[in-house]
């Protein structure tokens, strides 16, 4: 299972995939958080209304092609596409290259893919749509059951477990904050924090602790820095999701071990 080829057409097919979901977030981002379908109508240029060709809907080549410009009208195309479908591809790939050829890869490309949405729509309305957050309980639930049952090795179902519980504890921790701060976050990030705790209990107890700490740490750190640089008054209300999805990245890649270090010095 660990040959290296194997893993590097892993990750090479995972970059192609992730280019192309990167595209559909790209309308997700946009029309998710104004309530539109996310199918209907085709992408088309805002200012001529003419729909886009499928040979320019091809990630990051097109718009490079097309030096970030509509065919018909020349009006400007955002680097923010391209650059969207570019982030997405390398996550993936990153991802893919994280988890190698494994039954947990389908429930981190998941996460993966919501995050990129959900940290930009957080970013750009300072909200977290429950169209997309609580469809995510449905879906990872069901992908970290998958990998729990582990098909073609042993089954592992105390990390189910471990999971059903850790995204209660997040969703708990972070409602008691809401409730005793409202100020600080808003039920948008308890909700993601019950997905984002799903799978850092798979992972383990330390991921789960390191995970649910590291947000609060980068984000802190972030708003210090902000304050510092005179960028942001106390009251400019920094959106949390992005944090939590870091501090949930963080966890998941080495909050066993981080924990274990930590551990190991008492
Ligand atoms: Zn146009």
């Amino acid at each position: 299972m660990d040959d290296p080829a194997v893993t590097a057409i892993l990750v090479a097919a995972c970059v192609v995939v992730g280019l192309v979901i990167g595209s559909f977030l790209n309308v997700v981002i946009w029309r998710v958080p104004r309530g539109e379908s996310v199918v209907h109508p085709p992408s088309a240029c805002p200012r001529c209304g003419r729909a886009i060709r499928a040979r320019d809907n091809v990630p990051v080549v097109s718009w490079i092609l097309l030096r970030g410009q509509c065919r018909d009208c020349g009006n400007p195309i955002s680097a923010r596409y391209p650059l969207v479908e570019a982030g997405t591809g390398a996550l993936f790939g990153l991802t893919a290259w994280f988890a190698g050829p494994s039954w947990i890869l389908p429930a981190l490309l998941y996460l993966a893919a919501i995050g990129v949405a959900l940290a930009l729509i957080d970013l750009d309305t300072h909200r977290l749509p429950d169209a997309i957050v609580l469809p995510s309980y449905g879906v990872a639930l069901a992908l970290l059951a998958l990998a729990s049952w582990n098909p073609t090795g042993e089954a592992d179902w105390a990390s189910f477990v471990r999971c059903l519980a850790g995204g209660a504890i997040l969703f708990a921790v972070y409602f008691a904050l809401v409730v005793v701060y409202p100020a600080g976050m808003g039920f948008g990030d308890v909700k993601l924090a019950g997905v984002v705790g799903l799978y850092l209990g798979w992972y383990g107890w330390g991921a789960l602790f390191i995970g649910g700490f590291a947000a609060f740490l980068l984000g802190g750190l972030f708003s210090v820095i902000l304050l510092v640089l005179g960028r942001a008054g106390r009251k400019s209300g920094i959106p949390f999701g992005p944090w939590l999805l870091l501090g949930g990245a963080v966890g998941i890649a080495v909050g066993e071990q981080v924990w274990q270090a930590y551990v190991g010095v008492f």
